[in-house]
């Protein structure tokens, strides 16, 4: 390894343990049990950086040799080189390679899709040509229930955009045999953090809406350290979809629990990513979820299309411009 990739690879590692201490310190860390091993991470950052310094990093713990630069790129803290693993992660590391291949033949959706007994409108903004904000609409094939996610990439630009088109690709694949959210996303998650040299961590919320009768709808959801998507009951009362696990591209042991919450007539659900809540106004106050869930409130009796543009109308009035700082995302659902 030359001194080149030692700078390299100091750099990758310092990010690396910058966005995690900005993770570890943010309100979605209030996730039990990753706090844990977010520290257990640090630590091996810390240990790699050692090696750095010693000019020792990169070398394979079994056979001396160097371990592989791709390798590295993706997981810096691996210490054991491709011919020293063990046959379980040989084949392991060989199906990731076949899925790899499958996801950029998968196409990505335009259109915002027809869910019975529901209103839906989607309005995303990017801060840049490429946007790192991504959702999509995954119908099962027997159509009894309808798939959606909404996700985030720490930044924006040409790093968030194509990590969001590789996540959206292996979300559609993986989506068609795994059924429940949680090891959908504990799987996406795996992949992830084996496959792409992720600095920047994603958060996302999976939902699967099944319909249970015309007046109820039962939704199934895990949150990986996204924003909680708020539902805004018809009466006007108001609940959060919890935080069910850890940011996506962390640790590939990290697990997902799923939460169930039913859908009723007039109930509005707002799906949304932090550039809408964090956009500042110039007193340097933030939009807040407050201002969000009361803008709705306010407006719940009008048509759900004249909602929806005007919270976002709502937001750059407040920041007063028109032009999104930080990638925006709204996608609401409206229970007829
Ligand atoms: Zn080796």
């Amino acid at each position: 390894m030359q001194v080149s990739d030692f700078e390299h690879f100091r750099d990758v590692l310092l990010e690396r343990r910058q966005n995690l201490t900005e993770w570890l310190n943010s309100a979605s860390m209030a996730h039990t049990g990753d706090a844990e091993k977010v520290h257990r991470l640090l630590e091996q950052i810390k240990e790699a950086l050692d090696r750095v310094k010693s000019a020792t990093y990169g070398e394979c713990k079994v056979c001396h040799e160097g371990v592989e630069l791709h390798r590295l790129e993706v997981q810096p803290v691996k210490q054991i080189c491709l011919c020293c693993i063990s046959e379980e992660e040989q084949a392991e590391l060989e199906e990731d390679l076949y899925l790899a291949s499958k996801i950029h033949r998968a196409l990505l959706p335009q259109t915002t899709p027809k869910i019975e007994g529901f209103e839906v409108e989607v309005r995303s903004l990017a801060a840049s040509n490429i946007g790192g904000d991504y959702y999509d609409f995954l119908p099962d094939t027997d159509s009894q229930t309808f798939r959606v996610i909404i996700a985030d990439a720490m930044g924006h630009g040409l790093p968030a955009g194509l990590l969001m088109s590789n996540l959206q690709g292996a979300m559609r694949i993986l989506s068609s045999d795994i059924n429940e959210p949680g090891p959908l996303i504990a799987r996406l998650n795996q992949w992830l953090c084996r496959n792409v040299p992720v600095t920047k961590f994603v958060s996302l919320v999976c939902l699967d809406i099944e319909k249970t009768s015309a007046k109820e709808t039962r939704v199934t959801y895990t949150n990986a350290g996204h924003c909680q998507p708020v539902l805004i009951r018809k009466d006007g009362s108001v609940e959060r979809l919890e935080v069910t696990g850890g940011v996506l591209g962390v640790d590939e042991e990290f697990t997902y629990d799923e939460q169930r919450v039913s859908l009723f007539s007039g109930d509005i659900l707002v799906l949304y990513t932090d550039g809408i809540i964090e956009a500042e106004n110039a007193q340097g106050e933030l939009y807040g979820e407050d201002r969000l869930v009361e803008f709705i409130r306010a407006q719940q009796k009008d048509s759900f299309q004249n909602v929806v543009d005007g919270l976002l109308n709502s937001v750059f009035e407040f920041s007063g411009t028109s032009q999104a700082a930080d990638d925006l995302t709204v996608l609401m659902l409206h229970k007829k």
